[in-house]
């Protein structure tokens, strides 16, 4: 089986997929963390991607159409894909490649999505994402020293969303209209969307 989860930065898309990839057998690939894995081994992609990534912008789609098309042919299927299509054009390129199943949707607005990007930390050994309960400086589970990505502040992610109301919401009809669409309320806790996703994938 493969998945996506669609929604806007902030979502809780990549935490929900951390806590339920394992129990699913399902392989988690985040096209962020593939890009930010590119910057810290300050490859050519990594640099080219960068200033994108830094300006609240979608890196552009034949960067990552590539990279996502070379991951899949590592890894194969039951993937579970976060923050990859968001865009039409990444959509279709993917329908060509490999099969999705179900798409996730959390739906969020936009007062939540702020409040949680501009107070969590990353860590940068795992990418496991901790909100402003966590008081620590390093990840509980890896050690991994907690920072706040260079795009994770408010100016950055209004932009973010503009973003994805622009370019990456029209999915919502696309896999509507596939019949493989379940929306989610991602104003929930965490652990709600969790319950609640677990669910739509049973
Ligand atoms: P994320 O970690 O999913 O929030 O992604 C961080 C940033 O990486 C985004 O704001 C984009 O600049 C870039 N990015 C990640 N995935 C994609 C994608 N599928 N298409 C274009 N840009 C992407």
């Amino acid at each position: 089986m493969n998945v996506l989860f669609l929604g806007p930065p902030g979502a809780g898309k990549g935490t929900v997929a951390q806590k339920i990839k394992d129990e699913m057998g399902l392989i988690h690939l985040s096209t962020g963390d593939m890009l930010r894995a590119q910057i810290a081994a300050g490859s050519e992609l990594g640099l080219a991607a960068k200033a994108f990534m830094d300006d609240g912008k979608l890196v552009p789609d034949e960067v990552i159409i590539g990279m996502v098309a070379d991951k899949l042919r590592e890894v194969g299927n039951n993937v579970l894909f976060d923050g990859f299509p968001r865009t039409v054009n990444q959509a279709v390129e993917l329908d060509s490649i490999t099969n999705l199943d179900k798409v996730i949707y959390l739906d969020i607005t936009l007062d939540v999505v702020k409040r949680r990007i501009c107070s969590r930390r990353t860590c940068k050994r795992c990418g496991r994402v901790f909100g402003s309960d966590c008081t620590t400086s390093n990840c509980h589970l890896c050690g991994g020293e907690l920072y706040t990505r260079d795009d994770d502040n408010e100016a950055t992610v209004e932009k973010r969303f503009n973003e994805y109301a622009l370019k990456t919401s029209p999915l919502i009809e696309y896999y509507d209209k596939q019949g493989k669409l379940r929306k989610l309320d991602g104003d929930q806790s965490i652990d709600a969307v969790v319950v609640q996703a677990r669910e739509a994938l049973a």
